[in-house]
């Protein structure tokens, strides 16, 4: 089939690369001219695990092609994916559509044919409907089809997620023209065991919304638990297990860890309860998680506070900034809201991050490895779970009083009973002697 992916960031160029590898042919689109320039030679925009051999293969194989000029893509391509972002809105709350709006209103200009119009991109429920609206202004509803397909891979392990999807959700007011047409498309993925759902559009656009408020609900609620345990000296990971078995609950997104962050969580948690109120329905429980999370970051940034003692002229050495291992997304990454909060105390920061040095970080000093902040710092900060982190070598650090701060529960707190280290880590006790 001859798809095109309009947008190729994170979900544009993995879809699209995977896409191309099952046997399509994919261009991808993008209005970042150097992006695309970069593509072309092989230079891969984002940091994704195995991504960069998937695009060469797959370039050279002439099925995927990359470009900017999207009204050739589309009158070349019989679907059309748009995967641009989708940011919060400047309200601080809603989706902000524009991308998505002035995608469409290019597409209307440029149907050739019958086209199936896919959105990929995570938008507000109705989004669709003003899609259709948009391109038939100049097209009549005969010659295309509007239809959400949410996508659910999670950065760093977005290749297996795509490819081993639990779900492909596909929402239409069409379905009899345009489910074979998907369903065959999505056929390796279906044939590995993912369901394939179908259903109305507006459904599809929630679903996506649903899912993400409930998996950032999942994890505060675990954080919220975490503190309590910090209070009481219960272990956050023994009740996270004692819950997790319970087949109504499940084990996965009860890490109790830093807040939520990232491209998703924080800004779709937000325009659901725009959503909710522009629908007159009360939303307080996403309402709530979005308080949570936001209280948690100021939260952990007074406990890094209090384990300096007097912060003035301290240094602090964080491990990580991204909001989580094997990616280099820095958007809505916890540390943003931290690291004011410790400079305005008169704390000196330094970070090591494996995806190198960060633009959002200007002033903030980047230290070229983990050895280095082991060295240089009075507390050690483990704010993101990369596995290079989880056997560091305290026993080369400089210092003989080194202290922490084990954001992810990387280690056990035994484990450091008798070393001249004080360790802390989230909502387990101070030095607890394994259990189990
Ligand atoms: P991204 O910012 O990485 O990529 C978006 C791309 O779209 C950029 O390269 C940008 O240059 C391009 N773009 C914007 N406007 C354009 C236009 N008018 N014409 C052509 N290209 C344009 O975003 P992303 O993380 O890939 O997210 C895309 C959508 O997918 C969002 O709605 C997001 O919520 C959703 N989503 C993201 C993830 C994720 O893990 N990142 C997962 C599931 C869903």
């Amino acid at each position: 089939m001859k798809i095109c992916f309009i947008g190729t960031g994170y979900v544009g160029l993995v879809s699209g690369v995977l896409f191309s590898d099952f046997g399509n042919k994919v261009i991808c689109v993008d209005n970042d001219q150097k992006k695309i320039d970069n593509l072309k030679k092989g230079i891969i925009p984002i940091f994704e695990p195995g991504l960069d051999e998937l695009v060469i293969r797959n370039y050279k194989s002439k099925r995927l092609s990359f470009t900017t000029d999207i009204a050739r893509a589309i009158k070349d391509s019989d679907i059309i994916f748009i995967a641009v972002g989708t940011p919060t809105a400047k309200d601080g709350v809603s989706a902000d559509l524009k991308n998505v709006y002035a995608v469409a209103n290019v597409i209307s200009k440029n149907i050739n044919k019958y086209k199936i119009i896919i959105t990929k991109s995570t938008v507000p429920v109705c989004t669709g409907d003003e899609v259709e609206k948009i391109i038939k202004k100049n097209n009549s509803s005969s010659k295309f089809d509007v239809v959400s397909n949410p996508e659910f891979l999670r950065e760093g392990e977005a290749i297996r997620d795509f490819r081993y999807a639990d779900r492909v959700v596909i929402g239409s007011n069409n379905l009899s023209k345009t489910k074979p047409i998907l369903e065959k498309l999505y056929e390796p993925i279906i044939k590995k065991g993912a369901k394939f759902i179908v259903t109305t559009r507006r459904s599809s656009e929630l679903i996506k919304y649903a899912a993400n408020a409930f998996l950032a609900t999942k994890i505060t609620f675990i954080n919220e638990i975490a503190n309590l345990c910090e209070q009481v000296g219960s272990n956050v990971e023994d009740i996270a297990i004692g819950i997790g078995t319970d087949a109504r609950i499940g084990p996965r997104f009860l890490r109790a860890g830093p807040a939520y962050g990232g491209s998703c969580f924080p800004k779709d948690t937000k325009a659901l309860t725009k959503i909710g109120d522009k629908f007159k329905t009360d939303m307080s429980v996403v309402k709530s998680v979005i308080k949570s999370n936001e209280k948690r970051k100021s939260k952990l940034a007074d406990q890094i506070l209090k384990i300096l003692g007097n912060p003035k002229g301290k240094k602090v050495g964080f491990l990580g900034v991204t909001f989580k291992a094997n990616t280099d997304d820095m958007r809505d990454t916890q540390c943003l809201k931290i690291f004011p909060k410790l400079l305005n105390k008169g704390v000196k920061i330094s970070y090591y991050d494996p995806t190198g040095e960060k633009k959002e970080l200007k002033k903030i000093k980047f230290l070229k490895s983990s050895e280095e902040i082991l060295n240089q710092n009075d507390l050690i900060v483990i704010h993101t779970e990369w596995d290079e982190f989880r056997s560091l070598n305290f026993k080369k650090a400089k210092s003989k009083k080194i202290k922490i701060f084990d954001m992810r529960n990387l280690y056990q707190p035994d484990s450091f009973l008798n070393k001249k280290i004080n360790y802390y880590s989230i909502g387990r006790p101070v030095n607890e002697k394994k259990a189990r």
